[in-house]
C-alpha cells in the first residue's frame, strides 16, 4: 500500500473546543478516500490544517513522508495537493473561462509568464471546461451558472494546478441529481487516471458509492476506517451517527 498523505497526533483547539483532537490518519495515495462524521466532528478543520489554511496546534501533517505541517497553502499546492472550499471560491463577475486563468494572471504579475505559456493555459483551461462539461459556458459570468456548474467550474480550477491529490469539500451540497452524478463519473475517471481523492461529503450514498477507504470523524479524531462495508457496519460509526 502507498502512503501520500497522512497525520500524526494532528490536534487544533478555538478557544476551549478540540476541533481536532489527536488526529492520526492515513489516506489510501490513488484511491478514492472519503471523510465522514457528524456536523461538528473536524473534518473541516482537519481539512484546513492539511491544506495550509490554519496552522494546527500540535501533531503533524506528511505527504510521501516529506512533512508539511504548518507549511502555506502555496506550498502545499506546489507539493501537489489541490483542494476545492465547501462553497465555491470563484469570482462571479468573471466568465467561467476568466476564471480557471485567474491564478496564471497573477504569474504575469511575476513576470514568470511567456506567451506559449500563455496560450497552453488558455488550452488547458478550455480541455478542462469540455472536461466538466460546461464548455458551452465558457463565456458566461460565474454568478450566472447554476450552483452546481459553479461547482464543476470550481473543479476545474482546482484541476489546472495539475495536482496529484484532489481534496473536495462538500462536492454534492446542494447540487441537483445529474450534476451529482456528473461529479461522481468525473471523480471515477479522473482517478482510473491516477489521480487520488480525498473527499468529505454528506450524501453517503455518493460516499459509499464511489469510495475505495472511508475514514469516520467523530469528536476530532478517526474512530474506524475501512471500505464502505466495513465502515457502514461498525458499530462505533452507528453510534457515532445516531446516538444509539
Ligand atoms: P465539521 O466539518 O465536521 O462539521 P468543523 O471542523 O467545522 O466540523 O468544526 C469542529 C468544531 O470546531 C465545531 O465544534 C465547531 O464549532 C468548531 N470550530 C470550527 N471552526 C471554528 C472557528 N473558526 N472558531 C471557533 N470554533 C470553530
Amino acid at each position: 500500500m502507498s502512503t501520500g498523505l497522512e497525520t500524526t497526533g494532528l490536534t487544533k483547539s478555538f478557544g476551549g473546543v478540540r476541533a481536532v483532537d489527536g488526529a492520526t490518519v492515513a489516506f489510501r495515495h490513488g484511491k478514492v478516500n472519503a471523510l465522514i462524521g457528524p456536523n461538528g466532528s473536524g473534518k473541516t478543520t482537519f481539512f484546513n490544517c492539511v491544506t495550509g489554511m490554519i496552522k494546527p496546534d500540535s501533531g503533524t501533517a506528511s505527504y510521501h513522508g516529506r512533512d508539511i505541517t504548518g507549511r502555506p497553502p502555496h506550498r502545499i499546492a506546489r507539493a501537489g495537493i489541490g483542494r476545492s472550499f465547501q462553497l465555491c471560491r470563484i469570482f462571479p463577475r468573471m466568465t467561467a473561462l476568466e476564471n480557471l486563468l485567474v491564478p496564471v494572471r497573477s504569474r504575469t504579475l511575476l513576470g514568470r509568464l511567456v506567451s506559449a505559456r500563455q496560450r497552453a493555459d488558455l488550452d488547458r483551461a478550455r480541455e478542462l471546461l469540455t472536461r466538466v462539461g460546461i464548455e458551452h459556458l465558457a463565456d458566461v459570468q460565474a454568478r450566472d451558472l447554476s450552483y452546481g456548474q459553479q461547482k464543476l467550474l470550481e473543479l476545474a480550477g482546482v484541476l489546472m494546478a495539475d495536482p496529484e491529490t484532489v481534496l473536495l469539500d462538500e462536492p454534492a451540497g446542494g447540487v441537483n441529481p445529474a450534476l451529482i452524478e456528473r461529479i461522481r463519473e468525473l471523480v471515477r475517471a479522473l482517478n482510473a487516471e491516477g489521480r487520488t481523492f480525498l473527499i468529505v461529503e454528506h450524501n453517503m450514498d455518493l460516499v459509499m458509492s464511489l469510495s475505495d477507504h472511508v475514514v469516520v470523524f467523530d469528536r476530532g479524531r478517526p474512530i474506524a476506517a475501512g471500505t464502505p462495508d466495513e465502515v457502514r457496519n461498525d458499530p462505533r460509526v452507528l453510534e457515532a451517527y445516531l446516538g444509539i
